[in-house]
């Protein structure tokens, strides 16, 4: 998918609404639509990379401030002391559904541990 019609560059760039919760010079954060935690929010890089297998090394800081930014977040959403989950997908077999890396920042209540082959 080019990043014309990505969704998520298209809630970057204002083109969708989308209820948005951080943002700084290479990143931002907004709730995700269909949340499967009380807490779920998606940290994305402002640059439209397709996944993890796509980074190169200039990406590293990026790479850094993603997670920086979810802290943040967590941090501002009161779930820093309980703790929460960061998952990135990658691919098919990661299951992967848009093809814009995206932080999942997962929290507010304990939550399961459900990773093994389908
Ligand atoms: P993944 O399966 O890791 O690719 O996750 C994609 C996530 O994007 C899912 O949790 C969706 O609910 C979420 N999502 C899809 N469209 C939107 C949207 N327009 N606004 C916010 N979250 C979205
Ligand atoms: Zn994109």
């Amino acid at each position: 998918m080019s990043r014309i019609s990505c969704i998520f560059c298209k809630i970057i760039n204002k083109e969708l609404p989308a209820e948005l919760l951080y943002e700084d010079d290479l990143v931002a954060a907004f709730r995700d639509i269909k949340p499967i935690a009380p807490v779920h929010v998606l940290v994305v890089p402002k640059e439209h990379v397709e996944s993890v297998a796509d980074l190169k090394k200039e990406h590293e800081i990026l790479v850094g401030r993603l997670i920086m930014a979810a802290k943040k977040i967590a941090e501002q959403l009161g779930i820093s002391r309980g703790g929460y989950k960061l998952l990135l997908r990658v691919g098919d077999d990661g299951g992967q559904e848009v093809p814009h890396i995206h932080l999942h920042l997962l929290g507010g209540a304990k939550l399961s541990e459900n990773i093994r082959p389908i």
